[in-house]
């Protein structure tokens, strides 16, 4: 009972609070038209209000025509720059991150939430249209089964093909209640027999990166990924409540590209990350750090942070969501970090817990849900650089 309380403050009970929902409803306002429903309407005719337009003219030929086109864009495109590119899209504290390998193969961790009229997937569609120039994923991987992560997956299935599917294994929260069900059934009949589950120390089969899953179902790699040092601050490391929910069996991978690694540990809890960095750290020095857990408190344990010293870290948190100041404080503590890039200001928490404005791809709480998003680009040798979709503002970092 107490592992379905801690699940409630991210799960199903956290959605219906009033704060998240009201916050949620105003912006489904304004992003009720979608991606395709606002270049259909573009396409109709410039100066026309948009409802109109949509009323006017035929929605679903224009989507066709649009996918049409952007399909053959893709073909016809000339290759990608061999950067490994990583967006982290905005889906309102949630999580979609997005890997564009130097061979254009696309993987997502993640597809924010379900309903809002598809809004979470047209996000993810829109990134895949006008950024990376395909629009197909070769990897879906549900870090865990809640909400915020796999509940926008089959609206996005309905958009885009997805040519496989990675998880941990079967939801471990069936039974809970209703919403986790319903949540539960929604992915097995999106995903369908052919599910890939995923092992620490499995990789995938990918061109020009090392993608090897780091974590799964509460267990871990079995050898550390590089010689560490001891981590003092394994002493004096305080467990919390023991989680027996979908939160602690997230899938966790790591990326390599030349001397850069990339961590993203979904949203495994405390126990779990001291776990992998204590009394062995598994994965060493890390450049660059999803924050766990959005940056929620019940995740971010010092002992973690301080084995994996983040050169950079970027929080995939909502308005209302995640940048607890207890994690800002954890990641200011690590000597390691330069710069910490946010998804959205902390509206609650002042400037002392927040960075500057320009590592912040979305700065208010009800500025027209524009969805801007943070990229990371790695070069073949591992230098790279993160960008500010909002100001285009972006900073250039080496590999230690
Ligand atoms: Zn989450």
């Amino acid at each position: 009972m107490a592992a379905a309380i801690e699940q409630g403050a991210e799960g199903p009970a956290r959605v219906a609070g009033p704060v998240f929902q009201s916050y949620q409803l105003a912006c489904i306002e304004r992003a009720s038209l979608g991606f395709l429903d606002a270049v259909a309407a573009g396409a109709a005719g410039a100066g026309k209000p948009r409802g109109r337009a949509l009323g006017l003219y035929d929605v679903g030929v224009m989507k066709s025509l649009f996918l049409a086109i952007l399909l053959v864009s893709a073909v016809g495109r000339p290759a990608l720059g061999a950067t490994l590119d990583i967006y982290w899209i905005d889906v309102e504290g949630g999580a979609a991150t997005l890997v564009v390998t130097p061979e254009a193969e696309t993987i997502l961790m993640d597809a924010g939430w379900p309903g809002f009229e598809g809004r979470d997937a047209e996000r993810i569609v829109k990134v895949l249209g006008e950024e990376v120039g395909k629009l197909e994923l070769d990897y879906f991987i549900a870090s865990h089964f809640h909400r915020d992560h796999t509940g926008g997956v089959a609206a996005l299935a309905d958009r885009v093909p997805i040519h496989n599917f990675v998880d941990h294994g079967d939801s471990v929260e069936v039974g809970w209640n209703e919403r986790a069900d319903q949540l539960w059934q929604s992915y097995v009949d999106t995903a369908g027999e052919e599910r890939i589950r995923a092992e620490p120390g499995q990789r995938l089969p990918l061109a020009g990166t090392d993608f090897v899953f780091v974590a799964a179902r509460s267990r871990f790699l079995e050898e550390p990924l590089a010689a560490a040092s001891p981590n003092s601050a394994c002493r004096g490391a305080a467990a919390k409540r023991v989680d027996r929910g979908e939160n602690g069996k997230s899938v966790g991978f790591m990326i390599r590209v030349g001397d850069f690694e990339f961590l993203d540990l979904g949203d495994l809890t405390w126990n779990y990350e001291i776990e992998t960095a204590c009394p062995v750290n598994l994965f060493g020095a890390v450049d660059l750090y999803q924050v766990t857990h959005h940056g929620m408190h019940m995740s971010g344990a010092p002992a973690h942070i301080q084995a994996i010293q983040p050169l950079v870290a970027v929080m995939n948190n909502g308005p209302r969501k995640g940048g607890s100041p207890a994690t800002f404080s954890a990641l200011m503590a690590a000597e390691s970090l330069v710069d910490l890039w946010q998804v959205h200001r902390a509206v609650e928490s002042g400037a002392e817990h927040n960075p500057s404005e320009e590592f912040i791809a979305n700065t208010g709480e009800t500025e027209g849900c524009a969805a801007h998003w943070i990229k990371a680009s790695v070069q073949p040798d591992g230098q790279f650089s993160v960008t500010n979709s909002r100001t285009g503002f972006s900073k250039s970092y080496k590999p230690r």
